[in-house]
């Protein structure tokens, strides 16, 4: 199978590439588009859904990619070889798919992880009603990381400055300030809002509409980032002695799941997380339906040598955002280096995506009708 053939280009020719197949492939099809802005061609940006199955499916898979933009490729390509290699003909009983395609379409149209507001969105599903989680040792960090150019010299500064807080807290302490979340700073890392995001808005519409049948979902949200070559890491965030951590075990094997083997593909001991969308999804079903499955990461970028390269990625999109601008002669290179962290170019990382993708398909889905059955057998 020629793997790349699933890959787009831009924004704009994987949403018309996910419309065809899902027409194609015969799904009933929403668009909803994004009010706050347009993608640099000037085009819309749209959240798009296909669902394939029975509309009063018991058990639906829901299958996201692009909830952090620029990472919306590798799940795109997922999802058009899934529709494209006959999985929609091929689902177990009383069981549907519904795919989101860009979930912030914004980052995806412009390459950043952010959404329109800088926000992550994976740190703004939380009850923004309630005083928002602390972060205190993110203010220390705001100060050195953002500098206002990224020269040589700005960056051995900021290096330095790094290395006097890493003395003081650890490494470990300096990710998780970094990328825990924070709702102190708008220009700063990892800022989870003060209000929901359009985005969040339209999940929790789409669910509430589509799955208001469902009793068991799946759930699948494709993300890439960590050094590797196309190889899956499942975060999962089920309570580890919930049924539903030991259904998503089953689905995907118990060591997959296993924190050991989770940090080590991780690159280290993974940071704290508030606000997810895995939660703020589970939380909005609970009342009718069981909730299983994982943040799943295509391992993507080169192995990072130096903290410098090691947080390259997000230093670049915060200059980009609020320092130089899109219109700047570096501009260019920047988004460059970003789409290559997260959806590189390379030949092998393009078929072990696809391949790695669709064995997913296949045991999740599979699980899931398992799951039918022993529901079955239960109400007997
Ligand atoms: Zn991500």
């Amino acid at each position: 199978m020629d793997a790349a053939k699933f890959f787009s280009e831009t924004y704009a020719e994987a949403r018309m590439r996910f419309i065809d197949a899902a027409r194609a492939a015969g799904a009933v099809s929403q668009a909803y588009e994004n009010p706050c802005g347009k993608g640099p061609d000037g085009g819309p940006l749209v959240l798009d859904t296909a669902w394939f199955g029975p509309e009063d499916a018991s058990s639906v898979l829901l299958n996201t990619c692009g909830t952090h933009g620029a990472e919306g490729y590798p799940g795109s390509a997922a999802q058009l070889a899934w529709m494209t290699n006959c999985g929609p003909m091929d689902l177990p009983p009383d069981t549907a798919v519904l795919l989101v395609h860009a979930v912030n379409p914004y980052g995806f149209a412009w390459g950043l992880r952010g959404t329109e507001n800088n926000v992550d969105l994976n740190r703004n599903f939380l009850d923004h009603s309630l005083p928002h989680p602390e972060n205190e040792l993110y203010e220390e960090i705001h100060g050195f990381l953002c500098p206002k150019s990224l020269d040589e010299a700005s960056i051995q500064k900021m290096l330095a400055a790094g290395a006097r807080f890493v003395e003081r807290h650890g490494q470990w302490a300096l990710e998780d300030a970094m990328s825990r979340g924070q709702y102190t700073h708008p220009d700063g890392y990892h800022y989870g809002g003060l209000a929901p995001e359009w985005s969040n808005l339209t999940m929790r519409k789409i669910v509430a509409t589509g799955l208001a049948h469902a009793s068991r979902i799946g759930f699948v949200d494709w993300h890439s980032g960590p050094a590797g070559d196309g190889e899956l890491i499942h975060l999962c965030f089920s309570d580890p002695d919930s049924a539903q951590f030991a259904r998503a075990a089953h689905w995907w094997g118990a060591d997959a799941l296993d924190p050991k083997t989770v940090n080590s593909k991780w690159g280290s001991k993974r940071p704290t997380r508030r606000g997810i969308m895995f939660w703020g999804l589970e939380q909005q079903l609970r009342s009718h339906a069981q909730f299983a499955g994982a943040v799943i990461e295509f391992r993507s970028a080169q192995l990072k040598a130096t903290p410098a390269k090691a947080i390259r990625a997000s230093l670049l999109e915060r200059w980009l955002r609020f320092e130089g601008g899109f219109d700047a002669p570096d501009a260019p290179q920047y988004l460059a280096e970003i789409r290559e962290d997260y959806a590189p170019h390379r030949k092998s990382w393009q078929i072990n995506v696809i391949r790695n993708a669709l064995e997913c398909y296949r045991t999740t889905l599979a699980g899931l009708g398992e799951w039918n059955r022993e529901s079955l057998r239960a109400a007997d």
